[in-house]
């Protein structure tokens, strides 16, 4: 079984020079009384909070479990989706399609009590759906958009990162609640996805007048997936009562000596709420988000957008693409033939 792992831990910017492929003995036997269920890996989703995984944590630093520090050697867990090939339990049959916490190589053991679904087999989506508009970035994009932003209709929304994973829903998502919606991204090539207008963050000098430009009347939400200066630029131009979605900070990911400082007073005077939330608070909401974004599918009202590198020799580099802007919509590898 070829895996990936970190060579050491990251400083700044990843390269896939930071990683190394490996191998190790696999066995298709499950022994007697084990529950594991091994999976080959069909589609890995790539995404950024892996970096802070990466990096030297400060003791003090709480995570969530699937975010948990890797040490160098260690398998890389990632979400994906794949087919069983062997099974001690009873929940998962062998060629049966599941999604769950899989891992940056070819084949997964899964323990019980990982996260581990089954694809219903009535679903007619492409499977890379399963790690994208209807898995967790979907989710993502779904519970901090009706869950933390409580959108209403007509109302102005900024995203940022908006031709990215998350953010290509969120915008899609607004639309679908008849809001306006304006999207930033770092680059040309980066379409507008039927937004109301979008502009490149990195030919704007000043991002506060810039965005006072696409809002003239200010911004009711901000679905915030970068941090620092767009966080502040954003805050500057809220109106009273606004709210911000604390989703992602990837321009702080990389670089230590960066942090958001809004205005407290004007935070406070305009009485805005700016929550931090993890989407998997929210797998409550789950069958009702698959529910709805199927359904806006189906009808061609959302499309999900995909950026798909191919065998588990490209993993490094798409990963490290991502904290370049080279991903246009969600970022996966494909491992094998479905
Ligand atoms: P994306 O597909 O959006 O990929 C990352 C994008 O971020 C890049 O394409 C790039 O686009 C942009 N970016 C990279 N570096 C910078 C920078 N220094 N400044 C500004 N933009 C930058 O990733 P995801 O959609 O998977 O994730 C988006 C955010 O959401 C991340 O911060 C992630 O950690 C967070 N997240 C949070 C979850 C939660 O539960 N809270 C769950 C999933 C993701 P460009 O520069 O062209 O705009």
């Amino acid at each position: 079984n070829r895996y990936l792992t970190v060579k050491h831990h990251i400083h700044g910017l990843p390269s896939r020079l930071d990683f190394e492929l490996r191998s190790a003995p696999l066995t298709l036997t499950i022994p007697p009384g084990s529950e594991d269920v091994i999976v080959k890996n069909l589609f890995v989703s790539i995404d950024p909070y892996q970096i802070n995984r990466m990096k030297v944590h400060n003791s003090s630093q709480k995570t969530a479990d699937f975010a948990r520090q890797l040490h160098p050697g260690q398998r890389i867990d990632s979400f994906g989706v794949g087919r069983v090939v062997a099974s001690g339990n009873a929940e998962f049959k062998k060629d049966e399609l599941v999604v769950g916490l899989l891992g940056w190589e070819e084949y997964t053991a899964v323990r019980p009590g990982t996260m581990l679904t089954k694809i219903d087999s009535n679903m007619d989506f492409p499977l890379s759906y399963h790690v994208s508009i209807l898995g967790s970035s979907g989710l993502t994009a779904y519970a901090g958009f009706y869950e933390v932003c409580d959108p209403k209709e007509g109302e102005k929304v900024f995203v940022s990162a908006a031709c990215g994973s998350v953010g290509h829903l969120v915008g899609q998502f607004a639309k679908q609640s008849g809001c306006y919606v304006v999207g930033c991204a770092g680059s040309k090539k980066k379409e507008k996805l039927g937004f109301d207008d979008a502009f490149n963050y990195k030919e704007e000098t000043d991002l506060r007048s810039a965005l006072k430009r696409y809002f003239p009347d200010g911004i009711d939400i901000y679905f915030d997936n970068v941090g620092a200066e767009m966080l502040e630029a954003a805050v500057a131009n809220m109106n009273a009562f606004g709210r911000v979605a604390l989703c992602g900070a990837i321009s702080q990911y990389t670089d230590a000596g960066k942090q958001a400082a809004p205005d407290m007073l004007d935070i406070i005077y305009k009485r805005i709420t700016i929550r931090g939330f993890l989407a998997y608070d929210h797998l409550s909401i789950y069958h009702d988000f698959v529910s709805a974004t199927s359904d806006h599918i189906r009808h061609g009202r959302m499309q999900s957008l995909e950026d798909v590198s191919h065998g588990l020799e490209s993993v490094p580099s798409a990963f490290a693409g991502l904290f370049r802007g080279d991903n246009v919509g969600k970022k996966l590898v494909q491992l094998a033939d479905i």
